[in-house]
């Protein structure tokens, strides 16, 4: 049987490695630091940084394919990795999604809609991109960011320096703030056959950046849901993607307006869990192992709520509520504004 070799170790490593157990696929996870939650799950872990080449290649050396949870892993790391054994999804998703600059650019390339943006090296390039772009706006680091993290909202323009200031001198990237109607998001998969498949959208609400709730069926006209799955279809042929992708998007009165691209299992499709017979989780596997994919059938309405910090004083009541799926991560300490586990609730069958 293949070795799946999974970097990082987070929450969405962990629920890969059990997809991939199901699966019959052995898994091998690396992540610099301990006791990481995938750790819990998996048979054979690396524990060693991304700059340590010896253990990188031992790594790769153990494993027949490469896939990752989370995109922001160093160049060097994966100049040489690449030498050794296919990584997948490939480098251009990676390249396009690491950077938020490049990201936008290369969207509105392929002719989507993105918020209006400009790159911000110094002050007075942000002061003159408030003139164009206006308020309010978000400035944002152009690399590193999740959950909200590396952000703030620009709501006059005599605001610019202290923006600035508080992202440390990290390069960043001024966007237009969308008035959206809703936040959906499409998760897709292609297989190495060039096949795609594609999750119905969900329906996402953030609370001070992080993901709090993903319903769905998402509040969309039938126009508005093709179009979200076409457009999700057009990036993955684009980057002759293998894998699952996550596409956030901003519905506004305009149209859809994409907001960033995530090359991994998303949050917002851990609802797939318990609304699809094939989830995502199970479904990138099967796209990183040239397995066929599953169709992206939903057979019930599904609300995914995360459980984050101290949501998890809740637990003794969700663990009482009925039609309610608990997946908790494994990790020892709760702190504020960190993803402890996740619930999907089932409303009714679809
Ligand atoms: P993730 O954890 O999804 O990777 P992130 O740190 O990359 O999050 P974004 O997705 O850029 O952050 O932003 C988080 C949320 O902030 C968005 O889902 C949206 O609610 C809001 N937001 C971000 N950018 C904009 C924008 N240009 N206009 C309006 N709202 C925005
Ligand atoms: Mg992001
Ligand atoms: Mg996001």
């Amino acid at each position: 049987g293949s070795v799946i070799g999974i970097l990082g170790g987070g929450q969405l490593g962990r629920m890969l490695a059990i997809a991939a157990a199901r699966l019959g696929l052995r898994c091998h996870v690396f992540e610099p630091s301990q006791d990481p939650p995938a750790g819990q799950v998996c048979e054979t872990v690396t524990t060693a940084s991304y700059d340590d080449t010896d253990a990188l290649r031992a790594f790769a050396d153990a494993v027949d394919v490469i896939t990752y949870e989370f995109e922001n892993i160093p160049t060097e790391a994966l100049d040489l990795l690449e030498t050794l054994r296919p990584i997948r999804p490939g480098r251009e998703a990676l390249r396009v999604s690491q950077d938020r600059l490049t990201e936008k650019t290369w969207l509105t390339d392929l002719g989507l809609l993105t918020a209006p943006f400009a790159d911000i090296p110094d002050l007075p390039a942000l002061e003159a991109a408030l003139e164009t772009i206006g308020t309010p706006a978000i400035l944002k680091t152009r690399r590193f960011g999740y959950d909200g993290k590396g952000q703030v909202k620009i709501e006059t323009p005599d605001q610019a320096a202290d923006a600035l200031a508080a992202l440390n001198g990290a390069p960043a990237i001024l966007e237009g703030f969308v008035p959206f109607r809703s936040e959906v998001s499409v998760i897709a998969a292609r297989g190495l056959d060039g096949r795609v498949a594609a999750f119905d959208p969900g329906q996402n609400v953030h609370r001070e950046g992080i993901l709090r709730c993903t319903t769905v069926p998402a509040e969309l006209s039938t126009a508005q849901r093709t179009d979200a799955v076409l457009l999700a279809g057009r990036i993955l042929n684009a980057l002759d993607y293998v894998g699952v992708m996550g596409v956030e998007l901003f519905v506004t009165r305009s149209g859809l307006v994409v907001n960033e691209i995530a090359p991994r299992v998303h949050n917002s499709g851990h609802w797939t869990q318990a609304g699809c017979a094939v989830d995502q989780f199970e479904q990138h596997m099967r796209a990183v192992a040239g397995l066929p994919l599953g169709d992206g059938q939903r057979h019930a309405d599904v609300v995914m709520e995360n459980l984050i910090g101290h949501d998890m004083d809740r637990l003794p009541n969700l663990l009482s509520t009925a039609d309610t799926q608990i997946h908790l991560y494994g990790k020892a300490e709760t702190r504020p504004g960190r993803k402890m586990g996740h619930v999907n609730r089932i409303q009714r069958p679809a």
